[in-house]
């Protein structure tokens, strides 16, 4: 039973943190007494986990009722690797952590590209999101696992343009737009309502991500009327710039999850990756060893011990960690969905990098003209407008007609690139979801399981959880 070739090493850095990580195996396995037979050795013993076959050796062993520490000298030799099923955000976050650890593991992904529910379409010479998604320069984890640089970001205005009545009426940061202060005084808000505004953005500015998955837990809706805001803020600036965010208008998701995003928002921008959002998936599948990496590879079965694949070939895993999408769960959360248009036009009838809410058109919730961050999205010349809408099933016609709200938009000249419609986009958050300790790295039937569903709903989330999994391993 004992493998030929077990690897000798003492006080070397990385067997050593293998070594610690068989013995991580050791009691998250079905624990160490039951786990693992053990071999006399000269000077030592070495020990072979039955389940997932690392071998671990140590010169000194000292066994305890529940477990065994290791004094002097590291030896092992782990025959087999961690398999990650799923290569979105959550997935690739596990994989780059425990390549950063030097452990051995294999990513497959169901799909022809890496990033799951972040990603991009080409097309003809126009980079379409899968959905209109912004990345927050200030995710803590992001900052860590990506090089935000390479990303070339570019940031959105702070604020938000509001069409009502006919006319586009501006709101914008005093302090990173000075120039448009008198016009957001004269703005979609009350003054009451930008006085609170204010108020609540310097609040959460300095709130750490952590602490607003403490603050009580209420729908959004429920804790923006205790705050004081009026009917109209709610409907011209909330509903839609919320709804953007949440992918639901009602704003029933926890205040947990606002305090977390719009703590992000006071501290940094909202900003676009320059080749799209696929980008940032890419970035970290780039750092990952070519040969553990498998796109086009679904499977179909996954046990503590292996996974199957659609050819039925079975690889063993000495762990399996599930990152997959929260829905091929039956017991999953409900989803929130959108549908997103994207239009190209020679014009549009506003300038800068601003997000304009529709508050008052029945299918359009938001639309931005994305050249106006980077003109690379699109041929040369021309603008690419992406509409977002909150009702699944909206059609070019209804978004059309709702572009006539706008005021200087030539509909006839639109012409729609694309409609991607995504149904499954984020996991429903209501109160009661967000309640610390993190779920990520619970075990579900034997695996750890990791994913946005399990922290908040988001890039952030994605990349925190398949971290965290990562270093439990
Ligand atoms: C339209 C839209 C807008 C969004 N807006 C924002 C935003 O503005 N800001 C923000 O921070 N976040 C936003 N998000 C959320 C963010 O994109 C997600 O939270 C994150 O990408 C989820 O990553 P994940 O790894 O948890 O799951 P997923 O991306 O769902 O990854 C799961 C992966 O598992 C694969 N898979 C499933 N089954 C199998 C199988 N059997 N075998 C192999 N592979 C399998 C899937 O193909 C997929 O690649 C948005 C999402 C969408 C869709």
């Amino acid at each position: 039973m004992l493998p030929l070739n077990i690897q000798q090493s003492a006080g070397n850095v990385r067997d050593r943190a293998f070594a610690e990580m068989a013995h991580q195996d050791a009691h998250r396995l079905s624990g160490f007494r039951e786990g693992f037979q053990s071999f006399g050795q000269a000077g030592g013993m070495a020990m072979l986990c039955c389940r997932c076959n690392v071998v671990a050796m140590c010169n000194v062993f000292e066994t305890i009722q529940t477990g065994f520490s290791c004094k002097a000298g590291y030896g092992f030799f782990m025959t087999k690797p961690i398999l990650i099923v799923g290569g979105g955000l959550s997935g690739l976050a596990c994989a780059v952590t425990l390549a950063k650890a030097g452990k051995p593991f294999e990513l497959f992904e169901g799909s022809n590209r890496w990033g799951g529910r972040a990603g991009s379409d080409y097309k003809d010479g126009y980079i379409l999101d899968r959905g209109f998604q912004v990345f927050l320069d200030a995710y803590p984890t992001a900052t860590e696992l990506l090089d935000l640089e390479a990303l070339e970001l570019k940031p959105f205005a702070s604020g938000a343009l509001v069409c009502m009545g006919g006319g586009l009426k501006q709101m914008a940061d005093p302090f990173r737009h000075p120039r448009a202060f008198f016009r957001t005084l004269a703005g979609p808000l009350p003054p009451a309502d930008l006085l609170r505004l204010g108020r609540l953005t310097l609040k959460l500015k300095s709130m750490l991500p952590e602490d607003a998955l403490l603050v009580p837990d209420v729908s959004t809706l429920t804790f923006l009327q205790n705050f004081g805001f009026s009917d109209k803020a709610l409907v011209r600036f909330w509903r839609p710039f919320l709804g953007g965010i949440f992918l639901e208008a009602e704003l029933s998701t926890s205040s947990r999850m606002f305090h977390f995003v719009f703590s992000l928002f006071a501290r940094g921008r909202a900003t676009l990756p320059r080749e799209g959002m696929q980008a940032i998936p890419d970035q970290l599948a780039a750092k990952l060893p070519k040969d553990s990496l498998h796109l086009n590879t679904r499977v179909t079965e996954l046990t503590p011990e292996g996974v199957r694949f659609a050819d039925g070939a079975w690889v063993d895993g000495s762990a399996v960690v599930d990152a997959r999408d929260p829905w091929v769960d039956p017991e999953a959360p409900g989803a929130c969905g959108t549908v997103c248009f994207y239009f190209a036009c020679d014009v549009v009838p506003w300038t800068g990098p601003w997000l304009v809410l529709c508050p008052e058109t029945e299918h359009i919730n938001t639309l931005t003209d994305l050249t106006s961050l980077h003109p690379g999205v699109a041929p040369a010349g021309k603008h690419l407008v992406s509409v977002s809408s909150l009702n699944p099933n909206a059609i070019e016609e209804d978004v059309r007609a709702d572009l006539l709200a706008l005021p200087g938009v030539n509909v006839a000249h639109w012409t729609l690139i694309e409609r991607i419609a995504v149904p499954y986009a984020l996991p429903a958050q209501p109160p009661g979801h967000l309640s610390p300790p993190s779920r990520t790295g619970a075990s579900v039937n034997g695996f750890l399981r990791c994913g946005d569903f399990l922290e908040t709903a988001s890039i952030e989330g994605a990349l925190a959880s398949g971290k965290r999994v990562g270093e439990l391993l």
